[in-house]
């Protein structure tokens, strides 16, 4: 029999301060837990969101402050003790304890996993940048400000790549190269068709983009630029060299506990760890593989859903009863991932693959849109520059996923 409810006077210890460890914690705190909140983060500063990262500071038209996500006074309001730039290094199930950096030790009695993930290293060249992190996204700006017109490469066939070209070479005086494997940019994501659409919106805005390649980053002697070796044989000579090539979890300081993992830490539909009826562990966000997860039980790697998760969980812990009632907040079964790209939001609802069927296609100069299926469901559906109809669609994909519902819609 697992123990059902958990202590809402106990210690709350949530490892991780991106958005899924802080909207935890505003959940919980509002929902009614008493007990004292520990937030545990490994990085200086605030907690900040991400998605301003490859949009607004690589630009330079945000600075870090306005991608804060909570400030000193709100965490003290909601008397949540922040444990800045002190990472978690060791989880103890045994005695119920997280240990930091610093040495300082909180034994809990409810655990918030949320520790998310971090950028695949293109190649394990420094001089080759990622966006993951805050101080990423500076390094990126810093460099781009201060190298004369340049060629800036960007590898990488998602979201992270193409918004990045796109700040680029939208507000900087760089020639900017795209490196994807597709079509064109995120056709994983948004389907063949409109990945075709989005190159051509690229090219527009000057990007070269090199669809259905894949690039090699070789170094160069010194301060040399760098190579991008393309598989049909061309070089690219860069000046700045990006990647954007997925990301990994960040679960080492779980490592000896005997948390089953994945591709992520394995929960439950309601976020708790498998494998722990006797504790009350809980994961959420990039670093979480839910079994509630509408695409399969695949980890966790888009915004919405982290907050969506944490809001279930926190809510549940914070009402004392997390194992009642839980379809009232569960997290939505249609995934959903928005991107900015120059003036255009693309909005994907469901799961798209290549070999789907395309029900319904409209591409526009500024705004598109397709639907795709198999058999009689709809997997996904795609709009660029429509959000009001995108709304619509999302809303009808939760009650029904058949075709001509859904295209009832559109
Ligand atoms: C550049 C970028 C742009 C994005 N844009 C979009 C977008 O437009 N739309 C969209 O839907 N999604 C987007 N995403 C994805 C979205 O931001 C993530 O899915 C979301 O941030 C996940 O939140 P999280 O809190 O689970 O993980 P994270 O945001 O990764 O937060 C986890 C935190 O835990 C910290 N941590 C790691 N290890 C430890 C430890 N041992 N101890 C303490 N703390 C630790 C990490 O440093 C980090 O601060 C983007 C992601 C990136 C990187």
């Amino acid at each position: 029999m697992s123990k059902e409810l958990p202590n809402p006077d106990g210690h709350l210890v949530v490892v991780g301060a991106g958005i899924a460890g802080v909207r935890v914690v505003e959940a919980t705190r509002s929902a009614g837990w008493a007990g004292p909140i520990s937030l545990v983060g490994n990085q200086p500063g605030l907690p900040y969101d991400l998605p301003p990262l490859s949009k607004n500071i690589i630009s330079g038209t945000w600075t870090a402050k306005q991608a804060e996500l909570i400030s000193y006074e709100m965490l003290d309001a909601l008397a949540v003790r922040y444990f800045e730039f002190d990472p978690a290094v060791q989880l103890d199930r045994r005695r119920n304890v997280v240990s930091l950096n610093s040495g300082i030790e909180l034994t809990y009695d409810t655990l918030v996993i949320a520790s998310g993930a971090r950028a695949k290293p293109l190649s394990g060249n420094p001089r080759v940048h990622t966006i993951r992190t805050m101080a990423d996204a500076e390094q990126l700006r810093d460099r781009l400000n201060s190298a004369a017109p340049s060629t800036v490469v960007v590898v990488g066939s998602g979201f992270i790549a193409a918004e990045a070209a796109a700040a680029i070479s939208r507000y900087r005086d760089h020639a900017v190269h795209l490196v994807c494997r597709g079509p064109g940019p995120c056709a994983k994501s948004v389907g063949p068709p409109l990945a075709r659409w989005l190159r051509e919106l690229h090219e527009k805005n000057g990007v070269v983009v090199h669809a259905q390649r894949t690039g090699t980053i070789m170094e160069r002697c010194g301060a040399m630029p760098l190579e991008v070796i393309l598989d049909d044989g061309r070089t690219l000579v860069a000046d700045v060299a990006i990647g954007g090539v997925g990301s990994e979890p960040n679960l080492e300081w779980i490592g000896s506990a005997n948390i089953p993992t994945d591709q992520g830490v394995l929960t439950d539909a309601d976020g708790r760890v498998v494998g722990t009826p006797d504790e009350f562990i809980f994961a959420v966000g990039d670093c979480a593989q839910w079994g509630s997860s509408a695409d399969g039980v695949s980890r966790g790697q888009h915004w919405t859903r982290a907050v969506d998760q944490a809001r279930h969980v926190g809510l549940r812990l914070g009402s004392g009863n997390y194992a009642r009632d839980a379809d009232t907040t569960r997290p939505a079964t249609v995934p959903y991932v928005w991107s900015d790209q120059y003036e255009s939001t693309i909005q994907v609802m469901g799961n798209v693959s290549p070999e789907d069927d395309v029900h319904h296609l409209v591409l526009d100069d500024t705004t598109a849109m397709a639907v795709y299926g198999k058999g009689a469901y709809v997997t996904g559906v795609v709009s660029v520059g429509l959000p009001r109809a995108a709304l619509k669609i999302r809303k009808a994909m939760k009650d029904s996923r058949r075709i001509e519902d859904i295209l009832a819609h559109v």
